[in-house]
């Protein structure tokens, strides 16, 4: 993937993790139907919508880590160990900032 694609790919992630970003801050009915997918939970609206808040603004840092790799040209590589991150990684994970190994050691120890 070339990184105009994988620019592009990782806008259109930002763009939507802010949208869901300002849902979970807002409306608690606009929450429950955005979570509809996992109901039968028993967490309470506004523990679900903290928890997908803390998810989301994760995902939302990584993004933006990302692009701003592509703007130093770092892009691509394990932040750790600095071997190319697998193509196939990157397609499915275009945050991604670690090589499979490196990610696996890093939530092994949390
Ligand atoms: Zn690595």
């Amino acid at each position: 993937m070339d990184v105009t694609t994988a620019r592009e790919r990782l806008k259109d992630m930002l763009a939507e993790l802010d949208r869901s970003i300002g849902v979970l801050k807002g409306d608690p009915v606009a929450v429950r139907e955005y979570s509809a997918a996992d109901a039968g939970s028993d967490l309470t609206d506004a523990d679900r919508a903290q928890a997908m808040l803390t998810v989301a603004t994760a995902q939302r840092r990584a993004v933006v880590e990302a692009i701003e790799r592509i703007d130093e040209g770092a892009y691509g590589r394990c932040v750790d160990c600095g071997k190319p991150v697998p193509e196939g990684r990157l397609e499915a994970r275009p945050e991604a900032a670690r090589c499979v190994q490196c990610q696996g050691k890093r939530e092994r120890r949390r």
